[in-house]
């Protein structure tokens, strides 16, 4: 008999994670695994979830599969002047994900739109340097005041993942 802690971390990744926005008119599925989890605390994410923080699934386009058309989309400046694209329900204004910096093909699912957020956990939490006091992270978590170098957190085969991504 498997222990059911045993269960649940063999529980398969790779299951579509399915999402939407609050009034339903944009679902989506992810048909793979993230590369990465981010839980971001920096100003700006807390400015746009309204929140301590947002938790975002970094993953290749074509792994986002969406039923309804495009979300709509907002160009904001991220915290280093890029570009920072916001995708949004035009009906509800749900933010269903982000794009960062020109050129970039990755995408920033907000964990908080799946149907169950607790399917994933972030691997990484970043910008602690503005997290509300109040958050207290896991003893064992992976915290970075600002960003982090990607061999610390990145598997191989994700790295992989972003090179392949990248040279298209
Ligand atoms: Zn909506
Ligand atoms: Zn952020």
């Amino acid at each position: 008999m498997v222990p059911e802690e045993d269960r649940m971390r063999k529980a398969p990744k790779a299951r579509a994670l399915e999402g939407g926005c609050a009034c339903g008119a944009h679902r989506y599925a992810l048909t793979a695994t993230p590369l990465v989890v981010h839980a971001c605390h920096c100003r700006d994410c807390q400015r746009l979830t309204g929140s301590a923080f947002v938790i975002n699934i970094w993953i290749e386009p074509e792994f986002v599969k969406t039923s309804a058309p495009e979300p709509a989309s907002y160009q904001l400046r991220g915290g280093s002047g890029a570009p920072h694209d916001v995708f949004f329900c035009p009906t509800c204004g749900t933010y269903l994900w982000s794009r960062y910096g020109r050129g970039t093909k990755s995408l920033f699912v907000r964990a908080g739109t799946l149907d169950d957020p607790a399917a994933v956990t972030p691997d990484v939490h970043i910008y602690t340097r503005t997290k509300l006091p109040w958050v207290v992270l896991p003893p064992d978590a992976r915290a970075f005041k600002s960003y982090y170098k990607m061999d610390k957190v990145w598997s191989p085969e994700s790295k992989e993942r972003l090179r392949r991504l990248v040279a298209r």
